[in-house]
């Protein structure tokens, strides 16, 4: 979902942007108005998530996809290694990327998942004593398919790779942990294919491989985001929403609604029979909410009706089932409080 604001704004100035009688569209990437949009929109970033200034902020092509192979192409070499942790789908995805661009031996992964009666929760590794000469440790905070998140700080020797696709700025994270962040918009921040990489400035030393032009870290950088011709609607849109995040306060006002809305539905699913919930307390996404019908025949009927009622998207990923409720930063504590009310009322009717 993007803020309804942001959406209305759009539309109003589709076909006039900023005075100039042409859409965004339209423009040069390089006229003053749009880069005047895109220094912007880096500065609101740089504002929102306190971005320290040896962090360089890309706009880049891609997808969160994208930079599975561009992280390895970038910072691997021939023989660098690299320790990537699994904590769901999407982390053992960038595994299997990063596998097929790389030979034996170059990629460690450890398993974080521990399950317990069908629960799965994660248990962090102790790196204390750890001695690897690892290039970087990739992980995803969010795991956006099964609903998993890590709220805890990896504490390690290597720089920290982090997938924040799902999870940027849905709450307060200290940037300066970080060796890169990279991030898919369309969670988040805006329409899908642009993707938001913040890297901090001594990664780029890193030996590369020859790779493609525009996923190379380093021409970005140089060339401003610019190298080819960037995708200019997406990053305006991007720029729309980051205004938009700042009116409403910012991160850390995101991230109280964001709590309050999980917490309210986890709450009524816990106190639900009909329902059930199965990751851990201490690893339940607060964007991503999955959970089942104890009776999974009801499946079918309660997305139905759920659709009919306004409430769509609900359906779980095809890889875990069920149902999942992505309750993103444009989300409104109300539209959580309208599913917790059909939940509620198709559990009457169904017990
Ligand atoms: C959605 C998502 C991706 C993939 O993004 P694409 O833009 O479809 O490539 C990667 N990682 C995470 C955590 C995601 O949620």
């Amino acid at each position: 979902m993007l803020p309804k604001a942001v959406m209305t704004k759009a539309q109003s100035e589709l076909l006039d942007w900023n005075g100039l009688g042409t859409s965004v569209m339209e423009v040069s990437h390089r006229s003053k108005e749009f880069i005047a949009l895109t220094d912007r929109a880096e500065a609101d970033l740089r504002e929102l998530m306190s971005i320290p200034a040896n962090y360089h902020v890309l706009f880049m092509h891609g997808g969160g996809r994208g930079q599975f192979s561009a992280v390895v192409n970038n910072f691997l070499g021939k023989n660098g290694r690299a320790l990537y942790l699994e904590s769901g789908s999407w982390s053992s995805s960038a595994v299997a990327e990063a596998r097929k661009l790389t030979s034996d031996g170059q990629i460690d992964t450890i398993d974080l998942l521990v399950e317990d009666n069908g629960v799965k929760r994660v248990q962090l590794p102790d790196f204390s004593a750890a001695n690897d000469d690892y290039r970087y440790l990739h992980y995803c905070p969010n795991e956006t398919v099964d609903g998993i998140e890590i709220f805890d700080d990896i504490n390690c020797p290597w720089p920290i790779v982090a997938d924040m696709s799902s999870n940027i700025m849905s709450r307060e994270i200290d940037v300066s942990k970080f060796g890169l962040i990279y991030a898919g918009a369309q969670k988040n921040i805006g329409p899908s294919g642009l993707s938001i990489v913040i890297v901090r400035d001594d990664m780029l030393k890193l030996p590369s491989l020859p790779q493609s032009s525009i996923m190379d870290y380093r021409l970005a950088v140089k060339h401003g985001s610019m190298y080819n011709t960037p995708p200019t609607f997406a990053w305006y849109l991007a720029a729309e929403v980051f205004d938009w995040l700042k009116q409403k306060g910012g991160v850390s006002a995101m991230a109280e609604v964001n709590d309050k809305k999980a917490q309210c539905l986890y709450q009524f699913i816990d106190s639900c029979d009909f329902y059930e919930n199965r990751v851990g307390q201490a690893n339940r996404s607060q964007m991503n909410v999955v959970f089942y019908l104890k009776d999974e025949t009801l499946n079918d009927t309660f997305l139905n009706q759920a659709k009919a009622a306004g409430l769509v998207a609900l359906k779980g990923h095809r890889s875990v089932g069920g149902m999942r409720a992505s309750i993103y930063n444009a989300m409104p504590l109300e539209g959580v409080e309208k599913l917790v009310e059909f939940m509620k009322d198709f559990a009457e009717k169904n017990s």
